[in-house]
């Protein structure tokens, strides 16, 4: 019996999932100890490792998270929103670290995560890689020595099959922008655009998502004025710079004590 941690991987098939177990299986911190899956996805019952093409892995894929939550330190979630609430109270129970990479949360979600904080160390983030945390301070930087004769504009692109828009991240870097400018996202975002629009709201934040192929994830922040433009971007190549925050957020939680943190407070930002 191996004395690493355990750590379950929830939503195991997904496109995160996978990348996340693969890591996990390559890593000397964490000894995977559940797969879980949602009712009726045709993984059920299959082993992970062979699923993945890796070997018999003694793991099966399944929809019930209580024998693995019960045997784990933590748990991470890149799954849907309703699901992350459901993981989260379970996580709580069995007082979990539990890292939420679910976007798309709305505030109800947050208010559930809220609740169960009290019980679980919770990190939850819509971006986990550093470099878009960096972006995501450097975007508050900008936005706080700019006046309002600077326009804000976050522009996303990601793949086909991405469900919400904008992105987590993009709301992230809109959020930081609006708290440099000492105001909330709330009063600053402007609808989507279509049609005869007017002209932009001086202070507004606008935000514009394009969606194709395999586009891991790119997010530009403009600061567009009269005459300059100063153009902030990160670029996601491989969604393992995801996993590999994740992972870092669970082993940074297991000395927490529980409440709710995100990325800047495991990477010190
Ligand atoms: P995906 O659709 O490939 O995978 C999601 C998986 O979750 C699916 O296999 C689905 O069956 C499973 N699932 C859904 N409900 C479930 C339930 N109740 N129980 C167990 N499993 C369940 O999507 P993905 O690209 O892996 O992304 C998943 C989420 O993570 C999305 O919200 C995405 O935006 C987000 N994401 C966040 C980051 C980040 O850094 N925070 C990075 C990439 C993706």
């Amino acid at each position: 019996m191996s004395d690493k941690p355990g750590i379950v991987v929830t939503g195991a098939s997904g496109r995160m999932g996978q990348t996340l177990v693969k890591l996990i299986l390559a890593s000397d911190h964490w000894q995977l100890v559940g797969c879980i899956e949602r009712a009726g996805s045709p993984w059920l019952g299959r082993d992970m490792g062979e699923a993945l093409g890796t070997g018999v892995l003694g793991q099966i894929i399944t929809d019930d998270p209580l024998p693995s939550f019960a045997r784990a330190r933590a748990v991470v979630d890149f799954t849907s929103p309703e699901a992350s609430v459901n993981f989260a109270k379970l996580a709580a129970q069995a007082r979990l670290v539990h890292v939420v990479g679910t976007t798309g949360l709305a505030p109800d979600h947050h208010r559930a995560l809220d609740l169960a904080a009290p019980h679980a160390v919770i990190i939850q983030a819509g971006n986990m890689s550093l470099g878009v945390n960096l972006l995501t301070r450097l975007t508050q930087k900008v936005a706080q020595a700019l006046d309002l004769d600077w326009d804000i504009e976050v522009v996303e692109a990601h793949h086909r099959l991405k469900v919400d828009a904008p992105s987590g991240t993009a709301l992230m870097l809109g959020e930081a922008a609006a708290q440099g400018r000492g105001t909330t996202l709330q009063d600053a975002k402007t609808p989507s655009r279509d049609g005869i629009t007017g002209a932009r709201t001086p202070g507004s934040i606008g935000f514009s998502a394009i969606r194709g192929g395999d586009i891991v994830g790119e997010h530009d922040v403009i600061f567009a004025t009269s005459g300059e433009r100063l153009v902030l971007r990160h670029i996601a190549t491989d969604r393992a710079i995801f996993a590999r925050g994740a992972l870092k957020a669970a082993q940074w939680g297991l000395a927490q004590k529980p409440g709710r943190y995100d990325m800047m407070d495991v990477l010190g930002l």
